[in-house]
């Protein structure tokens, strides 16, 4: 099977019936990139920055944001990358911001929340990718929107600094794209009206999840409720591509669902233009992908839409897709 996976490394990610999807990889690092070429990875979907932050005891400089960055970017040459900014805060702690203890650290303060109030940390972090995006084919992600006013502000810091740049006579990127992660329901239901202001979306079903089925991703006693084939998952999700694409804007998603063999079928039936996962799982779904037809899954997108409970959507699935 390896072998089979290796000869699709340098292919297109095409469906039976010519439909073309991106397959992208997750990352942390400049040190994975190396793992998402050789994975055949189309892109950078997701690189999740929170570890130039973590393992230390003080936040990490401009200089040295930016050398990670352009590191990346130079690598990917001209494939796409989506950088998301600081998403710290629930699972993920900074001992040396020495915030106080709360009830609900998922529910709390972090990720966007943090990054506006503490804009000295996010205005650093976006002068380096500014700066970085000269680079390569940058795109920016911000992490955990809740609200259209969110978004806002935080693209008016990005355009502000990138305007400081320039006046400074720095060099930065010009024509890069601003998305949002969707991972808060508040957005996923009204993904309409942000679909106006964003360049794209990428769906982050590990936050989605936990937080539409009110149910702690870490807590292995309510795992029984954190459903990524809940119709009330799969509902949202599709509201979601569907918005983007009455905009003219692309989704994709970067939680684990994306590389998810069942899942696969599904999202390619409500119209996904970007899967990004482990670049290990780039291959497999790949040759999956070139096995289905999206006419087909396309077909099937109401009655998934319309079931009642994640057994009958993966019983069906599993029959329609050969994956029984
Ligand atoms: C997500 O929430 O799906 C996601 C990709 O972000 P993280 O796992 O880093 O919270
Ligand atoms: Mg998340």
């Amino acid at each position: 099977k390896k072998k089979e996976w290796a000869k699709l490394k340098d292919e297109a990610t095409v469906t039976e019936d010519g439909h073309h999807v991106e397959l992208a990889a997750n990352i942390g690092t400049p040190e994975d990139v190396d793992g998402v070429l050789d994975n055949g990875g189309e892109g950078i979907g997701l690189y999740r920055t929170e570890f130039l932050y973590m393992g230390k005891n003080q936040l990490p400089t401009e200089e040295e944001q930016f050398d990670a960055y352009s590191s990346v970017l130079k690598q990917m040459g001209d494939k796409p990358v989506v950088v998301r900014t600081l998403d710290i805060g629930g699972d993920k702690e900074l001992d040396y911001l020495d915030l106080p203890d709360e009830m609900n650290p998922f529910l709390g303060y972090r990720a966007i929340r943090l990054c506006l109030e503490r804009d000295d940390i996010f205005r650093t972090q976006l002068r380096a990718l500014l700066r970085a995006g000269v680079y390569g084919n940058l795109k920016i992600m911000f992490p955990m929107i809740a609200t259209l006013d969110e978004f806002r502000q935080a693209k008016a810091i990005l355009m502000e600094e990138k305007d400081n740049l320039k006046s400074e006579g720095v060099d930065v990127a010009e024509n890069f794209e601003v998305g949002m992660m969707v991972e808060i329901p508040a957005t996923a239901v009204i993904a309409r009206q942000f679909a106006k202001e964003v360049d794209f979306f990428s769906i982050g079903t590990n936050d989605l999840i936990q937080y539409t089925m009110a149910a702690d991703r870490m807590n292995e006693r309510v795992s029984y409720l954190y459903q990524p084939y809940n119709p009330a998952i799969l509902n949202l999700v599709s509201n979601v591509i569907d918005a983007a694409h009455a905009e003219g804007k692309w989704a994709g998603m970067c939680g684990e669902m994306a590389g998810d063999e069942i899942a696969i079928p599904i999202l390619l039936s409500l119209g996904l233009d970007e899967f990004s996962m482990s670049a290990t799982s780039i291959l497999p779904a790949r040759t999956q992908l070139l096995g289905l037809s999206q006419e087909e899954m396309k077909g099937y997108k109401d009655e998934l839409l319309s079931m009642g409970t994640a057994d009958e959507v993966v019983a069906f699935v599993k029959e329609k897709a050969g994956l029984a």
